[in-house]
């Protein structure tokens, strides 16, 4: 754990799944409803830091969040980003893309394309959603 690090002292995050080992949360972006980030627990510069057995366990989460949106919003693609150049803390942006979206086909950091989308609605039933799949896809039988 580093004291400055965001991830590390993570407060007021919208989890929508989490382990021992990682989280989602739920990434309150008004252009990008369903942007969602994987974190990893502890703090981890980069993917080849981790063990193979828990790289795996990581993209195992970025796949099954990968497929909640599938599920919910049929995207017309979904990024999936690792950047950290400002937090260095493994974390994957899953992001669900439409053709109309604010910066399509532009990554969503670039500059803008369009003018901002209205708030969108049902938002909270999007997060519910998410919550209940990620925790059939993730959550292991008793
Ligand atoms: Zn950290």
């Amino acid at each position: 754990m580093e004291v400055t690090c965001p991830l590390c002292a993570a407060h007021g995050e919208a989890v929508l799944w989490r382990d021992d080992f990682c989280r989602v949360i739920w990434v309150d972006d008004p252009d990008y409803p369903g942007y969602c980030r994987v974190i990893l627990n502890t703090h981890v510069r980069e993917m080849t830091d981790l063990p193979e057995d828990e790289r795996q366990r990581l993209m195992a989460v970025v796949f099954a969040t990968e497929g909640a949106l599938r599920e919910a919003l049929n995207p017309d693609k979904v990024n999936l980003a690792s950047l950290g150049n400002q937090v260095p803390h493994l974390h994957w942006h899953v992001i669900p893309r439409f053709h109309d979206d604010r910066h399509f086909p532009d990554p969503i950091w670039a500059a803008a394309r369009r003018l901002p989308r209205s708030p969108a609605e049902g938002c909270e039933d999007l997060r519910r959603r998410l919550e209940r799949t990620l925790a059939a896809l993730l959550t292991p039988p008793e």
